[in-house]
């Protein structure tokens, strides 16, 4: 079975996405890509996280052929292709529908830096404007709005991370939805005091080292 490991891997991290809650039912999606092969591993369209082999994981050429796989693949292809097209440093793409991630892009809000967490994905987390599902237009607006960042919201609809590997993709996931329900609690409060561009800056720089032994 050709991209054994990376379907292995999709089904391992769908299953991941229930069990940590990230997602409800089918929604969200992820793929790994392939870059020797040229070839990007993706999971099927619709199918229960907890029924997907890796035979039904869908491999596709860049170009959105059918390499392997008898099922159709995720509707939101193009949005995941387009991150292997356009930057060279990422290795797997996770789209999921998070509680608290959901509700911020229904608000069409950004999450500002209220935890220095959000350093997974850069200073902030762009909402990027509501396009139809599956869409080509949705593809390009994700992929506008996640310039320098590792993570984007999508309006009424939920979030799109990225990484090098499957496992930063997902922590970052994970990180921010963190980040989002911490912004959204502090919201209801009061007017959450944000750290700084420099204060980012700085953990940035010490977060790079540490990051990179994760994966
Ligand atoms: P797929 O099951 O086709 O991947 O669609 C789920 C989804 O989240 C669409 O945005
Ligand atoms: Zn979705």
């Amino acid at each position: 079975m050709i991209l054994e490991k990376e379907r292995e891997l999709i089904v391992e991290y769908g299953q991941k996405l229930i069990t940590h809650g990230l997602t409800k039912g089918t929604g969200g999606n992820i793929s790994i890509f392939n870059k020797a092969e040229g070839l990007m591993a993706i999971s099927p369209s619709g199918l229960d996280y907890f029924k997907t082999t890796p035979k039904d994981v869908v491999v596709l050429d860049l170009d959105g052929n059918k390499i392997d796989g008898d099922r159709n693949p995720s509707s939101e292809y193009s949005m995941h292709r387009i991150f292997y097209q356009k930057r060279d440093e990422v290795g797997a793409v996770l789209h999921a529908h998070s509680i608290y991630c959901s509700i911020l892009a229904a608000l069409h809000w950004k999450i500002e830096p209220v935890h220095y967490l959000i350093g997974y994905a850069g200073k902030d987390v762009r909402c990027a404007p509501y396009k139809l599902f599956g869409s080509e237009e949705l593809s390009q607006v994700a992929f506008e709005y996640m310039q320098d960042r590792y993570a984007v919201l999508l309006a009424n609809h939920g979030l799109l991370a990225i990484g090098e590997t499957i496992q930063y993709a997902f922590d970052t996931a994970e990180e921010i939805e963190f980040v989002a329900q911490i912004y959204y609690k502090a919201k209801c409060v009061g007017d959450p005091i944000l750290l700084s561009s420099d204060e980012m800056d700085e953990f940035l720089r010490k977060f790079k080292p540490y990051g990179k032994k994760q994966v």
